[in-house]
């Protein structure tokens, strides 16, 4: 139900095209399982990913002798769930530091949605009593860190800054030191996403972590790469140059509101093996979503 209207594009597309595949009477032979490739990869999944799905649907069905085409749905409900081996309650949990503040680090490409994504987060946790910093360690975007400043206002909650221009390890540095001092819960960090250079952007990071480790223990407790949904299977070509350069412990996939391909998630899970923890929705703040898989799919299919 969560998902009822930011994903209605999605539903439309994949949803339709695979529902009005099962509803015609037909039999499951060559032709349907083509249908249901071309169907899959046009709602993003790739075409790994929708060969895999259906050679192993193509086995399910001689195995198990189907002929009815609701059968063959309810396999795949089943099989798109199955890839996502997620937990059993759907909740989106962060991994929390239970001997200090914990350190959330956010990465991805100019645009694609991190700061807005933290004023979302930074938000939720508010509300839910913590007490929350965020770090505008994106010196290099014009207008990144008035952006964040102005989340932090409108969410109630610190922010760490420096100009334009500085450099992204001493605003972490402060930050670290100001949540440990003053006993902040969580920290949200911010980062410039320069994938133009991937070495240049593997020294900032390692340089950033590196000062967070050092400083607290055990942190940072995730970080989350942030990618824009509606670049279509280029998304997964980014989360791969990012994989490469940092230990990711998962996705946040934006403005899945304006796209009618949610595929793409089944794709990066699938492929990558990094669980999608939240999905944003619309740029307002209560626009971001945990992702249950289980609902997701489900909601595909309606
Ligand atoms: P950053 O460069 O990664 O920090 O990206 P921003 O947070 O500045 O986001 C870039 C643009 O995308 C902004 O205009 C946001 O309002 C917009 N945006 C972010 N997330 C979403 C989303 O889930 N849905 C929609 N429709 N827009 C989003």
């Amino acid at each position: 139900k969560k998902y009822e209207h930011g994903l209605s594009k999605s539903r439309s597309l994949i949803g339709q095209k695979l529902n009005s595949l099962f509803a015609n009477f037909r039999s499951v032979d060559d032709e349907f399982f083509e249908d249901l490739e071309d169907t899959l990869i046009e709602s993003d999944v790739g075409v790994k990913t929708a060969t895999e799905i259906s050679d192993q649907l193509k086995e399910e069905v001689k195995l198990n002798n189907i002929k009815k085409t609701a059968e063959v749905q309810n396999f795949i409900v089943e099989k798109l769930i199955d890839m996502y081996d997620a937990p059993d309650d759907g909740k989106s949990e962060l991994n929390i530091n239970p001997d200090g503040p914990t350190v959330i680090l956010f990465i991805g490409v100019n645009g694609a949605g991190k700061t807005t994504t933290i004023g979302k987060l930074a938000n939720k946790y508010r509300e839910d009593g913590k007490k929350v910093l965020v770090a505008a360690a994106d010196t290099f975007r014009a207008g990144a860190i008035e952006q964040l400043d102005e989340w932090a206002k409108r969410d109630h909650v610190d922010i760490v800054k420096k100009d334009e221009g500085s450099d992204p390890a001493s605003v972490v540095y402060d930050a670290v030191q100001r949540a440990k001092k003053e006993n902040y819960d969580i920290l949200f960090v911010d980062t410039a996403g320069r994938l133009q250079n991937k070495v240049n952007l593997m020294n900032e990071l390692e340089k950033m972590n590196k000062i967070i480790t050092r400083e607290i223990p055990g942190a940072p407790q995730e970080v989350l790469l942030v990618i824009d949904a509606t670049i279509g299977q280029n998304a997964l070509v980014q989360a791969k140059m990012f994989k490469d350069v940092a230990n990711i412990s998962g996705l946040v996939l934006t403005k899945l509101d304006g796209t009618a391909r949610g595929g793409i998630i089944i794709a990066i899970k699938n492929e990558l093996g990094i669980p999608v923890k939240y999905v944003g929705l619309g740029e307002s703040v209560n626009d971001l979503q945990d992702f249950d898989p289980k609902e997701f799919v489900y909601g595909l299919f309606k």
